[in-house]
């Protein structure tokens, strides 16, 4: 062994070290010399091969051993010599004659070379071997060095990725620092030109309503550039056409100029893929003016808020990957705020809106007549949400649907849909089958929808339930695709409940009002609703200068009938002589139990002739009557007309109960009056 060898090999330096390498494949006429440190880290190469050290551990063993294939087909060998290298621990091994592996005992390097024919013998081999340990000391003494500056990069590459992240901190703490929606798009431009190395940012959002993406702010670009770029919607289908697979880094898309024939795009990619990809371009480019460069803005949910693009990087030669990093970084935090800022300003009007329903149900309660209340409904509903156009739809006496008031729709229209609602057509007639609301964004894509077919609508249609089932339903339409969305459906939900009640309550006041009307016996009007309904009479008769009369007919003797059949059959009497009273007279004569057996017609536009017949006619019917238990009776009838008589309801009323007490004093079963 000559002894410059052993000293170069135990020199500090790199040089030395190649140069004892030299030497010693010039010693032993070998040809390809390989050499491996196994490291903490991996391995450590260094090869004749290739001159480069510090090569990437797979592909430089591969290549090594390829050559050897190639050129020894020995494949085998070299496999099972480096198998060896791995299992056995202190083994000069030889190939034949053509290569020789030698590890050292701590199985930490390994060497494999090809010599040039001489065939070893032991004396050469253990020169070899002695050598092994100040190849090793030479090698991992360039390992460490290397090492070393290779920490020194890293330790820069952290203090950078420190001040970015700490930038990026600083930026995150802004964003998240307010809910104002201009603000966040302010902070999100001027973050990306000053710190994040590109003059240009435009941001774009996503509109659900038309599947756009709208220019929303800027920075770097000239106002009246901005302006021209901001009245332009862009159809959402050009941005996914650049945001294919091929153009993908991370979640964001590079598009080098060159590659900008649209036409040539794939237009058929619609999904945005979240994987990293398998090809990543050369991490420097050259900056291009027609380079185009997208990060997108994912919801939470993965759904594309908009997107970020940038030009006129700081410096010309963009570290795409490392750019794309810190920018997606930043976006991701920019479009979370983004979206709850979205969020914010949509409570915000959810709240606004239900004040507006507020103001719309407190005045609901007031109305206590159905027709009033409807009428309110939809006037204050017009004026509280002037794109809704309203209609309330009530099942009508046949059990039909109907719009019974509307705001909103002409008159015309109105028809066309009662008619098509009779059938159990529309939305409107698939909620009353379904008894389920219905919130449609567009109505154009809704085969249920029966109603303007020249513009898309929104429609949100809900049950009106009260305590004894459904009545009806509200329907709700604005024009344009999500024109009403999810807090409308609210609102009109809530509305829907407070009209329900309202309705309810209007039933529940008739209800109560026709009980406190009305003789329990014979079902119809009582005192009170005579009383009542003879003052109104006489208002509009004084009004149309007509004439009114009343009648006053008691039973005669029917104390004995009680008292011959019992309390139950007198009642029985009672209740068919009312039905007789209500079939006899005309529409519009009003039939009242005064109590006991005591009746009250009243005559509106009826004169004293007429009057007499009408009793005349009652009186005999009466006679000729069979009442339970072939029951026959009689009955006295006093008679009054306005104004012969007299004009005010008092005078009436003390003029008749004379006529009916004089008919009696003359003998009962007669008119008089
Ligand atoms: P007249 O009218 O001819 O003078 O004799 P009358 O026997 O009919 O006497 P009056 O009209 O003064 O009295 C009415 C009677 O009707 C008194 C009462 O016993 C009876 N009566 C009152 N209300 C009811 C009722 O709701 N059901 C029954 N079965 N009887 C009643
Ligand atoms: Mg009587």
């Amino acid at each position: 062994m000559k002894p410059v060898v052993s000293k170069l090999l135990t020199s500090e330096n790199e040089n030395d070290f190649i140069d004892a390498i030299n030497l010693f494949i010039k010693e032993f006429y070998i040809k390809n010399l390989f050499l491996s440190l196994k490291t903490q880290n991996g391995f450590y190469f260094y090869s004749t091969f290739k001159k480069d050290r510090n090569l990437s551990e797979t592909k430089e063993l591969y290549d090594f051993k390829r050559i050897a294939i190639e050129e020894k087909e020995q494949v085998y060998r070299i496999d099972s010599l480096l198998y060896d290298i791995r299992v056995k621990d202190d083994v000069v091994l030889q190939s034949g004659n053509h290569y020789i592996l030698l590890t050292d005992k701590q199985e930490d390097l390994s060497l494999i070379f090809q010599n040039e024919g001489e065939i070893y013998d032991e004396r050469k081999n253990s020169e070899i071997l002695e050598i092994l340990p100040s190849i090793k000391n030479g090698l991992t003494k360039i390992y460490l060095q290397q090492k070393l500056s290779s920490e020194k990069d890293i330790e820069e590459k952290i203090a950078t990725v420190n001040k970015k992240l700490h930038t990026l901190q600083q930026l995150t703490i802004l964003l998240q620092s307010t809910f104002d929606f201009d603000r966040i798009l302010d902070i999100i431009t001027k973050a990306i030109t000053s710190s994040l190395g590109f003059s240009v940012v435009l941001v774009s959002l996503y509109n659900e309503k038309d599947d756009s993406m709208e220019r929303v702010a800027q920075n770097g670009l000239s106002e009246k550039v901005f302006e021209k770029l901001r009245k332009q919607k862009v159809p959402f289908s050009t941005i996914k056409n650049l945001m294919q697979e091929r153009f993908r880094i991370s979640k964001s898309f590079y598009i080098n100029h060159k590659e900008m024939d649209l036409n040539n795009l794939d237009k058929t990619i619609d999904q945005i893929a979240y994987i990293i990809p398998e090809e990543k371009p050369e991490e420097y480019i050259n900056w291009h003016p027609e380079d185009i460069l997208i990060i997108p803005l994912y919801s939470k949910e993965n759904k594309i808020l908009g997107i970020l693009t940038v030009d006129k990087p700081v410096n010309r030669y963009v570290n795409i990957i490392e750019s794309i990093d810190i920018l997606e970084s930043f976006a991701q935090t920019a479009a979370i705020s983004l979206e709850n800022a979205k969020l914010f300003s949509k409570m915000e009007q959810l709240i606004k809106k239900l004040e507006k329903v507020s103001n719309i149900s407190v005045l609901m309660n007031s109305h206590i007549q159905l027709e009033n209340l409807l009428s309110h409904f939809v006037q204050a509903t017009k004026e509280n949400f002037p794109n809704y156009n309203t209609s309330i739809i009530l099942y009508n006496q046949f059990n039909e649907l109907e719009i019974k008031t509307y705001s909103g729709y002409t008159d015309k229209y109105i028809e066309r849909i009662n008619e098509m609602l009779k059938m159990g057509e529309g939305i409107v007639g698939w909620v009353a089958e379904h008894k389920t609301p219905v919130h449609v964004k567009d109505t154009r894509s809704d085969p249920r929808f029966v109603g303007r077919l020249d513009v898309s609508m929104s429609e949100i249609a809900i049950p009106l339930e009260t305590s004894s089932g459904m009545i009806g339903i509200l329907d709700i339409e604005s024009e344009g695709v999500n024109s009403l969305d999810e807090n409308d459906f609210r609102i009109v939900s809530i509305l829907a409940s407070h009209l329900s009640i309202s309705i309810d309550n209007t039933f529940k006041y008739e209800e109560t009002k026709r009980i406190a009307n009305t003789d329990p016996l014979t079902d119809m009007y009582n005192y009170r609703f005579f009383i009542e309904k003879l003052k109104e009479e006489l208002e509009r008769s004084k009004k149309l200068s007509i004439p009114l009369s009343i009648l006053m007919l008691d039973i005669d003797y029917f104390k004995e009938i009680n008292d011959n059949y019992g309390h139950m059959i007198g009642d029985l009497v009672i209740r068919d002589l009312a039905q007789l009273l209500l079939n006899t007279v005309r529409k519009g004569d009003i039939v009242t139990r005064y109590g006991g057996d005591e009746f009250f017609i009243i005559l509106p536009g009826t004169g004293k002739q007429f009057t007499h017949s009408i009793a005349e006619k009652i009186n005999k019917l009466v006679k000729k009557t069979n009442f339970t238990n072939g029951i026959k009776i009689t009955v006295s009838v006093g008679t009054v007309t306005y104004p012969d008589d007299g004009d005010s309801v008092e005078t009436l009323l003390k003029w008749v109960d004379d006529a009916l007490y004089d008919a009696k004093r003359k003998g009962r079963d007669r008119i008089n009056g």
